[in-house]
């Protein structure tokens, strides 16, 4: 993850050139605050110097106030794109007992009140409007926004959404660097939690800001405490589960789980067992889950038993843990969910269960994640259709494939959206369409890494706290002497040179190690000789472990020097 900011001063701002005092000023009469917290001040100065920037804090740092603040003193709107309909409804209110002018639009208003702030939005009258990303892609409402005089500031909250690496990824978002386009390029604000920097990348590029400041206020969570729990069967980790809700001494949690049927089976064993528990997943009606949210954060239900559907952007300060019943896709996934304890500082506690057969889950979700040639036919074939809803329709294609499929082909000029439609140029050969898919080839072999990168994590012994910060790239620093390994005292067996290379990126490796001629033959044309689990031999790193291959990429657990991604040639089997 890049750190530090670019392009700010710590110079007052100048863009605008409204004083610095008067912004603390606002800050303190209409949001209550005493100082910015860490980030905030970076951020809003950035802001008022009319650059674009993408901000990495954690979560409960204060994201909103990034965005409310410029409200008031930027001379246009600023538009705010936000995943989630009771996330908008939640900002609203602040936004209004800050006496900002703020209007939103999503499905849930009445026809009614979506003329009501339609009107609002294109008189001008609007300080802050927050919209769903697909209302982005209606071409009359920017027309409005853009007869009105535009937008300051185009803010992409949970910005991860973006990223198709990303767990909370949302195909509207793609899009999203047309509709700053067709407002004239306004700066933009993008804000997310975390975020690796493939992710950070895939969100600027979208975004077309590639000239954005990247500033990163850190990760860290010091009042989590990090554990996992190896457990031998399933039934083990249900009695596990009542034990540590025990020891939780009242406080309210969550509990993810990695499927719709485990969080159904766990919420009846939890039932069972007198715990006041809710549960919420993406299957269940909209109505419903906002019901179960909601007495999630009055209290009513102690513990939620959820799937990662739930809790984006939640703000409820008091939720002392959060247990995962099964691992989730990557260390980034799983630090996000974390990390929804203890927004009030107060110490909170994460806890993994995990057994090794769980990676068989998330295999099975990773095996139907990207779009197939047979669905790329498809939904060229049925471009014809009047919009994106009937294209999928008509190809049979899910509707959040077929946006992957008709941006990604836009992507390569292939296809060219127009006002009646999209226009094409002659169906691609098999071949062609093979080439073009190979970019989620690629991805599907990320996306085991970044599984076994989970896996490591749960099997390490090392500080989980300088694991997360080697994942994020940030430097492993002390072991946080509150995690399970730092408290059994296993974590100090480890040197933090070992540390460094925990999660690293293949160039990492490209100087010295790919020019140096390999010490083995290389193996003789489709003929590896080296699998995942071998034990090998490598030149400078010694002896180690095969924890993953793609075809002669392996990932490779040394024991003296960390995990480190190579080519087999370089590897010799013991
Ligand atoms: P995030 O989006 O980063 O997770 P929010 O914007 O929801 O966090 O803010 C979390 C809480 O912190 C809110 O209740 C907000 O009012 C409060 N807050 C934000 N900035 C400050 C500050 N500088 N001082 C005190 N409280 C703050
Ligand atoms: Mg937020």
């Amino acid at each position: 993850m890049r750190s530090g900011t670019k392009q700010h001063s710590s110079a007052p701002p100048d863009k605008h050139s409204i004083p610095w005092d008067n912004i603390l000023r606002e800050a303190k009469q209409r949001f209550g605050i005493k100082a910015f917290r860490s980030g905030q001040r970076e951020v809003l100065q950035s802001i008022f110097a009319g650059h674009s920037i993408l901000a990495i804090m954690p979560t409960g740092a204060g994201k909103s106030l990034t965005y409310q603040l410029p409200a008031i003193f930027l001379p246009r709107p600023v538009l705010v794109v936000s995943p989630l309909i009771a996330l908008m409804q939640d900002q609203q209110e602040k936004a209004e007992e800050a006496h900002i002018a703020v209007d939103k639009i999503d499905s849930s208003l009445t026809s009614r009140e979506t003329a009501v702030a339609e009107d609002h939005i294109a008189h001008g009258r609007s300080q802050l409007i927050y919209v769903t990303p697909e209302r982005l892609q209606n071409q009359d409402f920017i027309a409005s926004l853009k007869h009105a005089g535009g937008i300051s500031l185009f803010v992409v909250d949970e910005a991860h959404c973006i990223s198709q690496w990303g767990h909370d990824f949302r195909p509207a978002f793609l899009t999203l660097g047309d509709a700053r386009k067709a407002l004239g390029n306004p700066p933009i604000l993008a804000l997310t939690a975390t975020a690796t920097d493939a992710v950070v990348t895939e969100i600027l590029e979208v975004l077309h800001a590639p000239d954005a400041t990247i500033l990163n206020a850190g990760t860290e969570r010091e009042n989590l405490s990090f554990a996992v729990h190896a457990t031998v069967n399933n039934d083990a980790k249900l009695a596990r589960i009542t034990s540590m809700i025990d020891e939780e001494n009242g406080g309210s949690g969550i509990i993810y789980t990695a499927s719709v049927r485990s969080a159904n089976e766990l919420h009846d064993w939890l039932k069972e067992h007198g715990i006041a528990v809710g549960h919420y997943h993406g299957k269940m009606p909209i109505r419903e889950r906002e019901r179960v949210q909601q007495a999630f954060i009055e209290g009513v239900h102690r513990v939620m038993i959820a799937t990662k559907a739930f809790g984006l952007g939640i703000d409820k300060p008091d939720i002392r843990f959060v247990y995962h019943f099964e691992f989730p896709d990557s260390l980034e996934t799983y630090y996000q969910e974390a990390g929804r304890a203890g927004r009030d500082g107060l110490p909170s506690r994460a806890v993994l269960l995990f057994r090794l057969e769980d990676k068989r889950i998330q295999s099975y979700f990773l095996g139907g994640r990207y779009p197939k040639v047979a669905e790329l036919e498809d939904v060229f074939r049925s471009l014809d259709a009047a919009d994106v809803k009937s294209i999928a329709g008509k190809s049979g294609v899910g509707l959040r494939r077929t946006q992957v499929i008709l941006h990604l082909l836009g992507e390569l000029k292939i296809i060219r959206k127009t006002r009646k439609g999209y226009e094409a140029a002659d169906l691609p050969t098999t071949e062609k369409l093979e080439q073009i898919l190979k970019v989620y080839t690629d991805r599907a072999h990320e996306d085991k890494e970044r599984l076994s990168e989970m896996m490591l994590y749960a099997e390490s012994t090392r500080c989980r706290v300088q694991m997360i910060r080697a994942y994020f790239n940030e430097p492993a620093g002390d072991p946080c002497g509150r995690c399970d390994n730092c408290s059994d005292g296993k974590s100090a067996e480890h040197s933090v040179a070992e540390l460094q290379p925990v999660i690293t990126r293949v160039e990492t490796f490209t100087g010295p190690i790919f020019t140096t001629a390999p010490e083995t033959l290389p193996a003789p044309f489709g003929l590896n000789p080296v699998q995942v689990g071998t034990s090998v031999l490598h030149k400078s790193f010694g002896p180690g472990k095969v924890l993953d291959l793609h075809g002669t990429n392996a990932l490779v657990r040394f024991e003296k020097a960390g995990t480190k991604r190579l080519r087999t040639d370089f590897l010799s089997p013991v």
